[in-house]
C-alpha cells in the first residue's frame, strides 16, 4: 500500500513536469478563452489564428494556460521552432510575468526552442520550457561553414587485400591507439606493387596501407590486426613504446619509394599523401599527434631508416600535424 502511494506520487509528479505543451491557434476568426473548461463558462478573452500558448495542463479537450481555458479542437501541438540561446541565467514561467510560477531555470548559453511572442505582452515569448522574457534570449547564429577541407572524403583508397595468412584477427577499431609509420625499404616500388605482393605471397607480415606518390592501397582492413610491429626489441635507442604499441592497437602505414635512385627515400609527394592519410585516420579514430609514431619507437627497428633521427622525423613529418 505504501509502495503504491509512493508510485502514485511519483507518477503525478512526472505528469506535472511533462504537462507543458506548446500550441498554435488554428481558427478562421478568433478563439474564445474561457474562465473554466466548459463552453458555458464566461469568456475572458480571445486568441487569433497563428498565436502561441504554453498550456500547463490539458484535460478533456481543454488546454489550460495562464489566461484561462481554450478548446483543443482549435489548437495544433507544435514542437519545432527556432533555436535560441539564453543570454543569462533565465527562469521559464507558467505565464508572461515574474508573478507566475517558475517551471525551470536554465543557465546562460542554454539552447531552447522559441515559438513566438506571447499575444498579450510585449517582451515575453513562448518557448518549449514555458514563458520567458525575450530580453534574455537571442537567436542562435548559424553554424560557421567548415573552412578546413575534409581530407577523408577526398582520399581515394584502392583495396588490394592481402592474403589472409599475412594478417591476424578481427578487432574493434576502437582498439586503435597509435598510427605507426614504416618504410618499405625498397629502392623503387609502388603502393600497387606492394598490394599485389602481399596478396599473392604468404609472408606472415603485413601493413594496413601502402602509400606512393598518388595511390593509397589498403592491404589489411582497419578492423583487422596487421603483423607490423611485433618481434623483439632492438638493442639501441629506439623502442620507447615497446609493449605499449602492439600489433593489436596500431594502424600501420608503409611509405613506398617511387624514385629508383638508390637512395631509398620517400618522395615529397609520397610524404604529402601519407600526411593526408594520417590526418584522416587521426580524425576518424581520435588519435592525437603524440600517438603518431615510427616503427623505430616500438621495437627500435631502423624503420623508416631515413627518420630514425628524432629531429629529422619531426621536421619532415611529425611537426606537420
Ligand atoms: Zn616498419
Amino acid at each position: 500500500m505504501k509502495l503504491l502511494t509512493i508510485l502514485l506520487i511519483y507518477l503525478i509528479s512526472i505528469a506535472y513536469v511533462l504537462a507543458g505543451t506548446v500550441y498554435k491557434v488554428k481558427v478562421k476568426s478568433t478563439l474564445n478563452i474561457r474562465k473554466s473548461a466548459s463552453t458555458s463558462s464566461s469568456i475572458v478573452g480571445s486568441l487569433k489564428n497563428g498565436q502561441f500558448i504554453y498550456a500547463t495542463s490539458v484535460s478533456k479537450g481543454w488546454a489550460k494556460f495562464y489566461k484561462g481555458y481554450v478548446s483543443t479542437s482549435y489548437l495544433v501541438k507544435v514542437t519545432s521552432g527556432s533555436t535560441y540561446l539564453t543570454t543569462d541565467k533565465l527562469n521559464f514561467r507558467t505565464g508572461p510575468s515574474t508573478k507566475y510560477g517558475i517551471i525551470t531555470t536554465k543557465n546562460k548559453g542554454t539552447a531552447i526552442t522559441y515559438f513566438g511572442k506571447d499575444p498579450f505582452t510585449t517582451s515575453w515569448g513562448v518557448t518549449n520550457n514555458g514563458y520567458a522574457n525575450t530580453k534574455y534570449l537571442k537567436a542562435k547564429s548559424q553554424a560557421k561553414p567548415q573552412t578546413k577541407p575534409t581530407t577523408t572524403s577526398s582520399l581515394k583508397i584502392t583495396k588490394i587485400l592481402s592474403n589472409k595468412k599475412n594478417y591476424g584477427n578481427q578487432r574493434s577499431t576502437s582498439n586503435i591507439k597509435y598510427i605507426v609509420i614504416h618504410y618499405t625499404a625498397n629502392n623503387g616500388d609502388s603502393a600497387k606493387s606492394n598490394g599485389n605482393y602481399f596478396k599473392n605471397n604468404v609472408v606472415k607480415a603485413s601493413a594496413h596501407y601502402f602509400v606512393d606518390d598518388n595511390t593509397i592501397v589498403q592491404s589489411v582492413p582497419d578492423n583487422y590486426v596487421a603483423y607490423s610491429v611485433g618481434g623483439s626489441k632492438y638493442n639501441n635507442k629506439g623502442g620507447r613504446l615497446y609493449k605499449k604499441a602492439t600489433n593489436s592497437n596500431t594502424l600501420n602505414i608503409e611509405l613506398c619509394d617511387t624514385k629508383k635512385d638508390k637512395t631509398v627515400m620517400a618522395t615529397s609527394q609520397t610524404i604529402n599523401l601519407a600526411l593526408s592519410l594520417v590526418r584522416s585516420k587521426m580524425k576518424q579514430y581520435k588519435i592525437s599527434k603524440n600517438n603518431v609514431i615510427r616503427h623505430y619507437d616500438v621495437t627500435g627497428k631502423s624503420c623508416p631508416a631515413y627518420w630514425v633521427n628524432d629531429s629529422r622525423w619531426k621536421k619532415k613529418f611529425w611537426n606537420k600535424f
